[in-house]
């Protein structure tokens, strides 16, 4: 794949044409259409610009709420800020560690405009109720799917099943081209308006189709378009999402199996697919008993240099959280949760033996209990 990339990036590069919107940004952004059946993709510069855009694209004014879990990346709660609105948070179901819809739906007000899942780990959070709730309620589903590339709920795709969708093709992401994303619009009567704002305010992309002759300031916009050398390297990884997310499902497996005697003994707890997910394996995450047996494995493997890690610092109980006026125990499942939970290697290349020491280091310590 590293060779093919490198050739369609030296072949944009030749080309002399670096801005966005250009013909690798379209080749990519029909790839992804066709491949989520999709109404409208457009790429974006990031995951993060992708979000800014929905929030933007949703009908709300200021001082209106939009619903979205603590347990995330800071994207997805400052895209609401930045659009003027306000961020409501609520509590997650442990076992996915997704949007608690039940307390998504008791913290709605008048004021709420929006709902936002976050498909975490690339596991859809539960749709059916939300989408009935939403439906019901004309509130608007803005899914964060930063994670969720190739993943799906039921038969649908990760990002095309609320109105809006955003998701990342950061270098930390399944396929990436170092900073980039796409705005996935699931309705009509956002189309339009997103590809303004994405180029500034104007309508530069009906000018760059020849629908106008001359473009101009229609309305409040940004700059998220996605330059096209990046274009060129994500256009040819995404004919490789089935490969490198099957190589994935491999090594979450393989961890699943052989760790599942530590669960049956009560040490930890593996990670939940629902049925109706099909994950993209973008994340293994394990949840210990408590914060400190936590903090111990995660030093163990540290100290035979194996890079486990954790997220996130809980957005409410964050300084920014608290300077919103929550206070950490206002959602104790995410508290708790977020304090007990650890990310292990996980990557198409992690090899066999490397894998076998992750292992093998966690039962060491598991024996020290
Ligand atoms: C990665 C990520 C983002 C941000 O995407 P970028 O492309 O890095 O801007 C937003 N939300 C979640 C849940 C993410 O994992």
């Amino acid at each position: 794949m590293t060779d093919e990339v490198s050739l369609n990036v030296m072949k944009c590069l030749q080309s002399g044409k670096y801005s966005g919107d250009g013909n690798y940004c379209h080749t990519s952004e029909k790839k992804l259409t066709a491949m989520h059946q999709a109404y409208k993709v457009l790429l974006t510069n990031s995951g993060t610009a992708a979000l800014e855009l929905a929030a933007l694209l949703i009908d709300a004014s200021p001082g209106d709420e939009v619903i979205l879990p603590s347990f995330t990346f800071t994207s997805s709660a400052n895209c609401i800020l930045t659009a003027g609105l306000k961020p409501v948070f609520c509590d997650i179901d442990p076992k996915t560690m997704n949007i608690d819809v039940n307390d998504a739906v008791s913290k709605v007000t008048s004021k709420t405009k929006a709902i936002m899942p976050v498909h975490y780990a690339g596991v859809a959070c539960d749709m059916d109720p939300l989408l009935a709730y939403c439906h019901d309620k004309s509130i608007a589903i803005l899914e964060d799917a930063a994670q969720g590339i190739g993943a799906k709920w039921k038969d649908r795709y990760l990002g095309t099943i609320g109105d809006l969708g955003a998701m990342s093709f950061h270098d930390t992401k399944n396929i990436h081209c170092g900073e980039g994303g796409a705005l996935f619009s699931n309705n009509e009567k956002y189309d339009e308006r997103a590809q303004i704002i994405r180029e500034k305010g104007t309508n530069r992309s009906q000018f760059l189709r020849g629908q106008v002759d001359k473009y101009t300031w229609m309305e409040k916009g940004s700059s998220y378009v996605l330059a096209e050398p990046l274009a060129a390297m994500l256009e040819i990884q995404l004919d490789y999402v089935d490969q490198v997310n099957a190589k994935r499902a491999d090594k979450y497996c393989r961890y699943f199996d052989e760790l599942k005697p530590l669960e049956q003994k009560g040490i930890l707890s593996l990670p939940v697919i629902p049925e109706y997910a099909s994950s993209n394996y973008h994340i293994f995450h394990i949840i210990l008993k408590d914060q400190p047996s936590r903090n111990s494995l995660m030093a163990h493997l540290r100290s035979q240099q194996i890079g486990a890690t954790f997220h996130y610092i809980p957005l409410h109980s964050a300084p920014a959280g608290l300077a919103l006026g929550y206070k950490p125990q206002d959602l104790p499942l995410t508290e708790m949760y977020a304090h007990r939970l650890l990310r292990l290697p996980l990557y198409p290349d992690l090899s066999f033996e490397q894998q076998d020491k992750i292992l093998q280091e966690i039962y060491v310590w598991a024996k020290t209990l």
